[in-house]
Order: structure tokens, then sequence, then C-alpha cells
């Protein structure tokens, strides 16, 4: 048997109990009567997966959909056999996404193993909530806070949305200062983005969308970055900030191209120089991997160049930037530099505070024609 060294895991939970106007993930809602062979899928899949070889995980990560929102007895029952074929680090970090209405399952899941919790708690104002249809109220989302420490879980990151429909920036801050008090590990923080054919891409259509302006959406970034920064959270990723050693070390590795291998529906992986994707349909999933094992619908040979592109787009994320060796062929470089999105700091190239808010953009430039 060989022994295989994978830097992380990622296992895909599809299922929620009723779909944000925002979202455009690949997930099931209220279809968890199909959780008990989705999860016996899952499992097929990742032995397939891992025939022959022993794996190491640093890092196991829940994503979803809602990891939180099925019978925690299949989170327990996935990591058992996870462990019973791989070898888990001595500091393995295992997360699961929850939301904050299903805090009864958070004891279970930290006894499962699970030590680390990204609750879902977007914000804390019900105006706010209720305007992303979000299921939960500000009470309950402070209720699932406590929960999850009254379970045990001493590193809970929490995420937040700004730039909710009809949002102010006052309402934002309020948001930033109760969540700041509630002293977790770790922030995720995302500006609302509305994605096509979802039910939010229509209201806009419509012009029944009241979203705040990019301006006062950008308020809202600085907000962020200020007042964390001002309690102490070291921002490690335009979207990410933690307390000193509590980064995120699933995300991390993905960012630095490690290694993972991702399992379930709609899952990536990168594996050997090769990126491949999960077919993304629940029932196609499920039966492909009855029958074959697998259920891989794509998959790409990762080229010199798209090495290079991923670096730079990934890499751009981060704080220190990335080495300028690789933006010499990058034609609108110096244009980018003399509107000061980006600087030159000790042969790196990384965004400036105005940059961090048109991230995507810049990365779109400096790529261009590479
Ligand atoms: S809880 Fe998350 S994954 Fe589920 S519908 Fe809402 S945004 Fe999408």
């Amino acid at each position: 048997m060989k022994c295989a060294r994978m830097s992380g895991l990622y296992i895909h939970i599809p299922f929620c109990g009723s779909r944000c106007p925002y979202c455009d993930f690949s997930f099931v809602v209220r279809k968890d009567h199909h959780a008990e062979r989705y999860v016996k899928a899952l499992l097929k899949e990742f032995r397939t997966r891992t025939a022959g070889n022993r794996p190491q995980y640093d890092t196991i990560f829940f994503g979803g959909g809602t990891p939180s929102e099925i019978d925690p007895r299949f989170l327990n029952g996935i990591l058992a056999e996870v462990q019973s074929v791989a070898d888990l680090s001595s500091r393995i970090e295992i997360t699961a996404e929850a939301n904050p209405e299903d805090r009864d399952h958070f004891y279970p899941i930290r006894e499962s193993g699970v030590n680390r919790l990204s609750l879902g708690v977007q914000a804390l104002d019900n105006e706010s909530l209720k305007a992303l249809g979000r299921r939960h109220s500000k009470e309950s989302a402070l209720a699932a806070y406590d929960s999850a420490r009254c379970a045990g879980f001493d590193n809970i990151n929490i995420d937040l949305i700004f730039g909710a429909p009809d949002q102010s920036r006052l309402d934002w801050e309020n948001t930033l200062d109760r969540a700041i008090e509630l002293d977790p590990e770790h922030f995720s923080v995302y500006g609302l983005t509305i994605e096509r054919d979802t039910a939010f891409d229509r209201r806009r259509k419509k012009g029944q969308l009241p979203l705040p302006t990019e301006g006062v959406q950008a308020d809202m970034y600085e907000a962020a970055v200020e007042r964390l920064g001002e309690s102490d959270y070291i921002q490690y990723e335009i979207s990410n900030f933690s307390k000193p050693g509590k980064a995120c070390r699933h995300n991390i590795a993905c960012w630095e191209r490690q290694p993972y291998l991702g399992i379930g529906l709609s899952a990536h992986s990168f594996l050997n120089g090769c990126r491949t994707w999960n077919n993304r349909d629940l029932m196609a999933y499920i039966e492909k991997v009855e029958s074959t094992g697998l259920a891989i619908e794509e998959e790409e040979i990762i080229s010199d160049e798209s090495e290079q592109l991923e670096q730079i787009m990934l890499g751009l994320r981060r704080p220190d930037g990335i080495p300028e060796e690789l933006t010499r062929h990058a034609t609108k470089l110096d244009d980018l530099l003399e509107s000061r999105l980006i600087e030159r700091t000790n042969g790196r190239i990384r965004l400036t505070p105005p940059g961090l808010l048109l991230a995507d953009l810049v990365c779109a430039e400096l790529v261009k024609e590479l």
C-alpha cells in the first residue's frame, strides 16, 4: 500500500433547508431524505479514489450546502470511515460549515471530531437577515454562537455578508461591532454578489433590488478591515481575518495550490497537477458513483500558463501578493502601478487598499494577454 501525502480533504454536503435568494451553489433544497443514499455514495467515491493508498490529511473541510443540516450521525460515520483508511495529522483541523438554526446539532458534531465550526451568521440585524432571505434571526444567531461554545468549539469562524438590500453603513457597523464582541477566532467577510439566474438577479433586472451603492459597499468593506484590524484580527486574505495562529489551514493550503481531494456532488480536486470536477446533479452523482465508484465530469491537466494564472489570481488575494517575476509578461502592469491599485515591495507585487476593493478587476487586467 502506497502512502500518499495529501494536505486536505474536502467533503461536500449539498443539502439546505431552503434556498437563499443570492445562492447559485450546487445543492438541493429539502431533499435530505436522500442523505443516507448520498452519504453511502460519497463514501464509495472516497474508497475508490483512495484505493491502494494510505492518504495523510492535515485538514478536512465539510462544506456545502449546509453540513450541519443533516443528521450528525452522517458526519460521524464519514469521519469514522476516513479515519479507517487515512492517517490524520496530530494537529488535524476539521471544519464544518453550519447554520444557526441547526444549533441542536452542534454538540454531536463536536463529539464526532469536528474541531472548527464556520457559522453562517451573515448579519446581526433582523432587517438585513430578512432581506438576505435567511431563516434565522439576530437572536437565534447569538444563541447559536453560545451553543457552539457550550458544545466545546474553541475555534469558530463567523461568516458575514455586507451590501444586503436596504442595508445602511450604520446597520453594517452595528453588525460588525456586535460580532466582534462575541470574540470568535475568525471572520470571513464577503460583499453580496449577484450571480446569474438567482432570485436576486431576477429582482435586480426588474429594478426591485435596492442594493447599497458601490461607494457605500466600498465604505462597508473598509469599515470591516479597519474595525477587525483594531480588534487584533489579522487580515490574511481579502475576505478572511483571524486571531494569531487561527487562520483556516484548509483554505490556505488550497490557495497555496497544495493537493487536496474533494468528494461529493460538484466537488473539485487538485491532485498530481490535475484539477477535476465532479458531476453537479444530485441523482446523476449518486447513480454514477453507485455504478462506477466515481463521478468525475471534467478534468484539466494544469499547463505552465494555467499554473501562472492560478498563482497570480490566488496569490494576489494574500497580503504579501506575488513575486514580481510572475507579472513579467503582464502588459497592464505599469498602468495598474500608476493608478495605485497595486504596488511593488521587495520584489513582490501586491494590492493596495483601493486595489483590494477591485481585486477581481485588477486580477483580470494582470492576466490579460498572458
Ligand atoms: S445556506 Fe448557503 S449554501 Fe445554503 S442556500 Fe443559503 S447560501 Fe446557499
